[in-house]
């Protein structure tokens, strides 16, 4: 019977980083991917991502073959395209992944640090002792063969099935399951188009609640005369097809005529603030499994790679104190709200806001200026945003009898600082976390139900 001293399940952004950080530490660490190796870095995403991610976590930046295309910024549009954003800045300027390729820089990263990699492996279930998970459950793809892997901590970053963390018991405290209203159902085509002077030089980013309810479209640009080009709906009531919606509504269009179909693929992704608790007896949960993704725009390979690196920190801090349990690894909730938990909370009332929007109240809010590119760069990033009217602005909006929209945003930006302050008080230990999270709940009824009202 092998033992480690850290599994990590998922060979994605988020495991990779958390390999590497633990294996870099000198800790036996297995990394178990249900993919061939081959297959690893291969998702269906969007690729871009901003470079100050790199910068924070002290990783060299994506080059030649991981490296579609450098991005200066993003141009967002207004739903009836008569307003675009142009928003370029730190934060912003990015870059469009070739994404198995960047995948697999991260793992040989991991390998290279000492990682063993368990491939076409598929994690069945934690299994668990004494309310402390030990180890994992494993069935072998090519062979059938069952295995029983031990280890003193487990990190889940499976992604959004999340397959650990559906199955660890109610003492925990760990959220077992996601409101199906706060994902995000996508499908995206890279395609090749015919003609290369119509891949536009940035990210562009379609606003249009009725062809994208809740979500948006996005063209990103690759190399040559390539495109990813996506639509993601929020799954929220009766919501629609986002490939019917896609293939009717934005590859109907002149520039995609003719366009060659490389790769296509749906997949969702959790757009809400993080996980309430990401830990447990020897278990932490990083990535997408525990929401670690901007609500707004759906960006989670930065933070799912600082989720990974801060839960890998952690460990090896558990392993030095001997000591795994939960109390000890609650530091990773604390470190990760204080990174970007914060923000994402903050920036999860600003999503419920954008929601419950009308397209009209998006044509005229960017038309007039009431959010501006400078508001949108700051969201982007999770910073506060400053609502000033002018009495212009007021007059304007009163002549357009849309003065509850000014409202509407005023309530939005109060509410995210307070929703933000919350987050600071986030419990030191998990004593007090039963209160906070009944309290954070309740905080959260009153954002859906006062913005849903307006
Ligand atoms: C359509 C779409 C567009 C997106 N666009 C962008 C974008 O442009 N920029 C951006 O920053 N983010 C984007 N995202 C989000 C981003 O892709 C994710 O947030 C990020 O990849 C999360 O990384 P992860 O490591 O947590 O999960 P994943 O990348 O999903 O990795 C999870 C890994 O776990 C493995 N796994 C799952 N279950 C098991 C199991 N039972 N046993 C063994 N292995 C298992 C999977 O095979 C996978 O390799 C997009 C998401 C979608 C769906």
């Amino acid at each position: 019977m092998e033992r480690f001293d850290v599994i990590v399940v998922g060979a994605g952004t988020a495991g990779c980083m958390a390999a590497k950080t633990v294996a870099e530490a000198g800790l036996k660490v297995c990394l178990v991917e249900r993919k061939t190796v081959e297959e690893i870095g291969e998702k269906v995403c969007g690729d871009a991502v901003g470079k100050h991610h790199f910068e924070n976590l002290g990783l060299n930046p994506p080059k030649n073959m991981e490296l579609e295309k450098e991005i200066p910024g993003i141009k967002v549009y207004s739903p009836n395209l008569e307003t675009v954003f142009t928003v370029q800045g730190e934060g912003l300027h990015g870059y469009v992944l070739n994404r198995r390729n960047f995948g697999q820089r991260l793992l040989k990263e991991a390998i290279d640090a000492g990682a063993n990699l368990l491939e076409s492996t598929l994690c069945i279930e934690p299994t668990i002792e004494k309310n402390f998970v030990n180890g994992v459950l494993l069935k072998h793809l090519k062979t059938d063969k069952l295995i029983h892997l031990f280890s003193n901590v487990v990190v889940d970053a499976t992604g959004i099935s999340a397959v650990l963390r559906n199955k660890l018991p109610e003492e925990m405290m760990v959220p077992r399951k996601i409101d199906r209203k706060d994902i995000e159902a996508c499908y995206r085509e890279i395609r090749q188009l015919k003609n290369e002077a119509e891949v536009p030089e940035m990210c562009e980013i379609y606003l249009n609640n009725q062809v994208a309810p809740g979500g948006y479209v996005w063209i990103f640009p690759k190399a040559g005369s390539k495109v990813n080009v996506g639509l993601g709906v929020a799954m929220r009531g009766n919501f629609p097809n986002p490939k019917k919606r896609l293939y009717h509504n934005i590859l109907s269009k002149p520039m995609f005529e003719n366009s060659l179909l490389l790769s296509g693929g749906a997949w969702t992704v959790p757009t809400r603030r993080p996980l309430d608790n990401m830990v447990g007896n020897g278990i932490l949960i990083a990535g997408d499994a525990a929401c670690q993704v901007s609500p707004i725009h759906g960006g989670g390979i930065g933070p799912s790679m600082m989720g990974g690196c801060l839960a890998g920190k952690t460990i090896i801090e558990a392993f030095e104190k001997g000591d795994v349990s939960q109390k000890t690894l609650w530091q990773y909730n604390l470190r990760y709200m204080e990174y970007y938990g914060i923000k994402q909370a903050g920036l999860d009332v600003f999503r419920i806001f954008l929601l419950s929007c009308l397209d009209e109240d998006l044509n005229y809010g960017m038309k007039y200026r009431l959010i501006t590119e400078k508001d949108l760069l700051e969201a982007s990033m999770g910073n506060e945003i400053q609502v000033r009217f002018s009495d212009a602005t007021m007059r304007i909006f009163r002549g357009i009898r849309r003065v509850s929209l000014l409202n509407k945003l005023r309530i939005t930006a109060s509410l995210m600082r307070k929703v933000r302050d919350w987050y600071r008080k986030y419990p030191t230990s998990p004593k007090g976390f039963k209160k906070w999270r009944k309290e954070t709940q309740a905080l959260f009824e009153v954002v859906e139900q006062k913005l849903s009202q307006q």
